[in-house]
């Protein structure tokens, strides 16, 4: 039995087009279920950032949160923010960089802060001591990847300056692989070290450790010596693997299939080009059905000649130009009705459309396939 919940404001079927996200929780489940027990003691962090890599935020944590994750990882103040307002208890961390002002807003909501310089860390004690309550953070170690993050090379003092702050509470310390899902680990490694060398700060002063992380999917599957306390898998969590050339070493499946149905039929003739700037042409009768998807939804323009959907358990080609709302799909000589289902990610074993190969269509990774499908695409939530 499919148990629904519609997240989006108009749930009457009768008023909205058939275009959807299907989110399969048991697969999510069996995904969490499987990374957790190949990390071991190791605590997991559901990085749900973009939307939970577009399955939808506000449902994803509930999930996670009802499936006992100890941690929730997002991008930003105003995700974590609608989470609490949504009552997620979770400890969650704000993976970004800060602006002062946002942090008498982490207080508030008990968010758990990345402080990535003195110079925050400095702003974050002053709110913390004027609110007269102590600051959660976690302090980000830049090895390697130039983007947020003291340098490891002066993370020295960093710390040295971080432990002396009274309204500040160090939970955890981490930093992030630069390419980790690489066939060649050579730099992942050296990164590794880099962090290690940073936290022998905290056994030469005796002190204890905070919680130490690194690892994203990539150096999940690939690099088991970085586990340290804590792993921050998203993309691999949703089913799928963070490049092609990686090593699977946990077996995980897809949580997301993306679906329309059929809205209109027509036979096209030759000297009748398809769509906008007129750049596909028959040059005998075809049948042809066009869906009501677009580039507007995230079904990438640049896909525009090269995608497949599945009608009726068979791959057909998507012709012309992709349009904002609508595509067109030639099944030639076969059949196909007004609202029969049309699958644009997903299937079964036997045929199917991975978001890999909507990828390599639109000339991108599979993140951005996931995390561009539009808010405006309803998700549905299923289990058994
Ligand atoms: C996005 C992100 C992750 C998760 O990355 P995946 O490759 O999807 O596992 C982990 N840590 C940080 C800091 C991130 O920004």
């Amino acid at each position: 039995m499919k148990n629904q919940i519609n997240n989006s404001t108009v749930t009457s079927s009768d008023v909205l087009r058939p275009t959807n996200v299907e989110v399969n929780l048991d697969s999510l489940k069996d995904n969490f279920a499987a990374i957790k027990k190949f990390v071991g003691v190791t605590k997991v962090m559901p990085i749900l950032k973009a939307n939970a890599y577009g399955h939808g935020l506000v449902e994803i944590s509930k999930f996670f949160e009802k499936h006992n994750a100890e941690y929730i990882g997002v991008a930003f103040l105003e995700e974590a923010i609608l989470l609490r307002h949504e009552g997620i208890k979770t400890p969650i961390l704000v993976l970004g960089g800060i602006f002062g002002n946002q942090i008498p807003h982490f207080l508030k909501y008990d968010l758990t802060i990345t402080a990535s310089s003195i110079d925050k860390l400095i702003q974050i004690n002053e709110a913390a001591e004027k609110l007269n309550t102590i600051a959660k953070v976690h302090l980000k170690i830049d090895t390697g990847l130039e983007r947020i993050g003291v340098h490891y090379y002066n993370a020295h003092k960093f710390l040295e300056v971080a432990i002396k702050y009274k309204n500040i509470f160090i939970e955890g310390i981490y930093s992030h692989f630069a390419n980790s899902d690489s066939g060649n680990l050579t730099y992942s490694k050296l990164q590794l070290e880099r962090f290690y060398d940073v936290l022998y700060f905290f056994e030469k002063h005796s002190l204890p450790n905070p919680v130490r992380h690194i690892s994203n999917s990539g150096a999940i599957l690939q690099i088991p010596e970085a586990n340290m306390d804590m792993v921050r898998p998203g993309i691999l969590l949703f089913g799928v693997y963070p490049s092609a050339k990686i090593v699977k070493s946990v077996t995980v499946k897809p949580a997301l299939t993306w679906k329309s149905r059929v809205v209109y039929f027509k036979v096209i003739k030759p000297g009748h080009p398809v769509g906008y700037g007129s750049t596909w042409e028959t040059d005998h009768n075809i049948r042809a059905v066009t869906v009501p998807v677009g580039y507007g939804d995230g079904y990438f323009r640049s896909m525009s000649g090269k995608a497949n959907v599945i009608i009726r358990e068979k791959k057909y080609p998507v012709i012309g130009t992709i349009s904002m709302d609508q595509i067109v799909v030639n099944i030639d000589n076969d059949s196909a009705y007004n609202d029969d289902e049309v699958i644009l990610v997903g299937g079964n074993d036997k045929n199917n459309l991975t978001c890999e190969e909507l990828a390599s269509w639109a000339g991108t990774i599979p993140y951005e396939i996931l995390t561009n499908i539009n808010t405006r695409v309803p998700r549905v939530y299923y289990e058994s």
